[in-house]
């Protein structure tokens, strides 16, 4: 019978974080696939377990995900990990993905840490809707054409940055964006974990330059017809109602509209009025 393939997070920093469906899967698979070996062995030791490790890194990810499928046809079980967090999150594990999906092979999830997600949610920033942007390109024309594209952008973006990079990225956010609300993710899970929140031009006065952080980045103002619409969609079917009511439509174009707005049938809004 064909195995399957699991995809399983594991911890960014502090090694409890790893669930106990992972130690579990980690335990019953028979290969597990691993970003650097070495690094995945120390957390092999923590948690006990003793596996046969493959590598599995970004450079030879086409050619050792066709070996994976081959050994997951075979019959066996793979674990897909990466050094930290999510597996196809800034890091390899797409390319099995695909891969699995083209063979037709099962593919489960096992949930778990992700830094962009953390930092996202302790940022005070809206977690609402968001674009997470990973690394930007080393190339500095690149990176600043990047960052012009997403100028005007209007929700939360998450970017991963290593810290000898940090202030430069900051200086070009400054100039592209202007002086937005960010908050930096700093060593998340680790013992020096902070959240650094502020203006740009703020951060950059007193960041430290060590440690693996995220940027999380305020949207770009939003439009007024863009507000009005955000508005529109969290009120109740009775304040939508009532909110055109007052811009003075008449009961059939209300509906009409409620329909547009919401993504409904007339007919599903007219019923909810009928005695209006
Ligand atoms: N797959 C990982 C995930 O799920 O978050 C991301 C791996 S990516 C190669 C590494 C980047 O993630 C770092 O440069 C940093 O931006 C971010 N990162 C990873 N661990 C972190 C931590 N403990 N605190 C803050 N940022 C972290």
């Amino acid at each position: 019978m064909e195995g399957k393939l699991y995809i399983v997070a594991t911890p960014i920093g502090n090694l409890d974080d790893i669930t106990y469906r992972a130690v579990k899967v980690l335990n019953d698979v028979d290969i597990i696939a691993a970003e650097d070996t070495r690094h995945t062995l120390k957390l092999l030791n923590h948690l006990n377990i003793s596996k046969p490790l493959i590598s599995y890194y970004k450079e030879t990810e086409k050619i050792k995900a066709k070996s994976i499928i081959n050994k997951i046809k075979e019959g066996k079980n793979i674990a897909v990990v990466s050094d930290a967090g999510t597996p196809g999150i800034s890091d390899p594990g797409e390319e099995v993905i695909k891969e699995a999906i083209n063979e037709g092979i099962s593919i489960v999830p096992i949930p778990g840490a992700c830094a962009a997600i953390n930092s996202l949610i302790c940022s005070g920033l809206c977690t609402k809707q968001f674009l997470f942007v990973g690394f930007l390109s080393a190339k500095k024309k690149e990176k600043r054409e990047k960052l012009e594209g997403l100028k005007n952008f209007t929700n939360t973006m998450i970017f991963y940055e290593a810290p000898h990079k940090i202030e430069d990225t900051l200086t070009c956010m400054l100039e592209i964006f202007g002086d937005r609300r960010i908050s930096i993710g700093r060593e998340i899970s680790k013992m020096h974990e902070e959240f650094i929140r502020g203006r740009i031009s703020e951060i950059l006065d007193k960041l430290e330059t060590r440690g693996e952080m995220v940027i999380v980045v305020e949207g770009a103002n939003k439009s007024d017809e863009e507000l009005e619409k955000e508005n529109r969609n969290e009120m109740s079917l009775e304040e939508h109602y009532d909110f055109y009511l007052k811009k003075g439509f008449d009961k059939k174009e209300i509906i009409k509209k409620i329909a547009k707005d919401r993504g409904l049938t007339k007919n599903d809004i007219y019923q909810k009025f009928i005695n209006k």
